[in-house]
């Protein structure tokens, strides 16, 4: 079988981003992004200080806005007002507590600011599923009439990487938590995406190529994906895989929303 990931992810992460940089360069505007954060998520200040590094190094000028994790939704929403006039792109960093009203934080952000993608109208689309999209097409990978099996329904990846998948004429299984026979489903398929967030989820002997989503920890405290037996089968590396591929996703809707791409 010809293989699927043709690029190796980590220098295409490289590569699209330099790109992104001399676009910005030559495009007269510095981009701006604000990042809004709730309380102190160990996690959200590591994916945080991610994003303000790709951001600086391709030119984009980022805000971190840090509220104190007992905000109500009402002050928080007059934050977001103020803060999303003054730049181009917006993000409010997941999760926020569990008395923040997350539905209506997501309609309070102007649809085209919102580069993560969660407002129902807006154009731009999550970061995960897009940056896997762009990454498959750079590889030249031809989804008319495949079959793709995606694993995980979740609003943010799972849903939107099916919807995606099925505009670009691939046909789409989505399995889900209740699905029967889901190793049947992968193994028949032609590319599995697998974003359930449990490690050693899917044993890949016999699988198509697998998109790995999953970002899990082993017993180790050592980062792994959803997949096992790796050995022999396509499967994008978990970390340096769709991590990178979302990172570049977010820098591109950053790019858009500024006018600039
Ligand atoms: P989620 O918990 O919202 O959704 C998980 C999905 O998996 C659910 O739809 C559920 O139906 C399905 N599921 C659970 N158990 C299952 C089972 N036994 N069989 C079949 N399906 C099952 O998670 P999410 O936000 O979609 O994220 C999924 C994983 O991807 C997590 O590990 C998350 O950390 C990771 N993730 C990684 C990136 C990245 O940039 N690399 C981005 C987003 C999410």
């Amino acid at each position: 079988m010809n293989k699927v990931f043709t690029l190796n992810i980590k220098d295409y992460f490289q590569e699209e981003k330099a790109k992104i940089a001399n676009l910005i360069k030559t495009a007269n505007k510095v981009p701006k992004l604000a990042v809004i954060q709730v309380g102190d998520n160990p996690a959200s200040n590591k994916y945080i200080t991610n994003k303000k590094k790709d951001c600086e190094e391709v030119g984009i000028k980022f805000e971190w806005y840090h509220f104190p994790k007992d905000i109500t939704t009402d002050e928080l929403i007059f934050n977001i007002d103020d803060i999303q006039k003054e730049v181009d792109a917006i993000i409010v960093q997941m999760p926020v507590p569990k008395h923040v009203n997350v539905k209506v934080v997501e309609l309070a952000i102007d649809p085209n600011k919102d580069v993560d993608g969660f407002h129902p109208i807006t154009r731009f689309k999550p970061c995960t599923p897009l940056g896997i999209v762009n990454y498959l097409k750079a590889c030249n990978y031809d989804f008319v009439g495949k079959d793709i099996a995606v694993i995980g329904r979740s609003d943010i990846v799972g849903k939107p990487m099916a919807r995606m998948l099925t505009d670009l004429d691939a046909t789409v299984t989505l399995c889900h938590s209740k699905t029967k026979n889901l190793v049947a489903y992968a193994g028949y398929s032609d590319l599995v995406i697998c974003a359930v967030g449990k490690a050693k989820f899917l044993d890949c002997t016999g699988m198509p190529p697998i998109v790995d989503v999953g970002i899990n920890f082993d017993e180790n405290g050592k980062m792994c994906g959803d997949c096992y037996n790796t050995e022999n089968a396509e499967v994008t590396p978990v970390p340096g895989g769709v991590g990178l591929l979302t990172r570049l996703a977010m820098l591109e809707n950053i790019v858009e929303a500024a006018g600039i791409f």
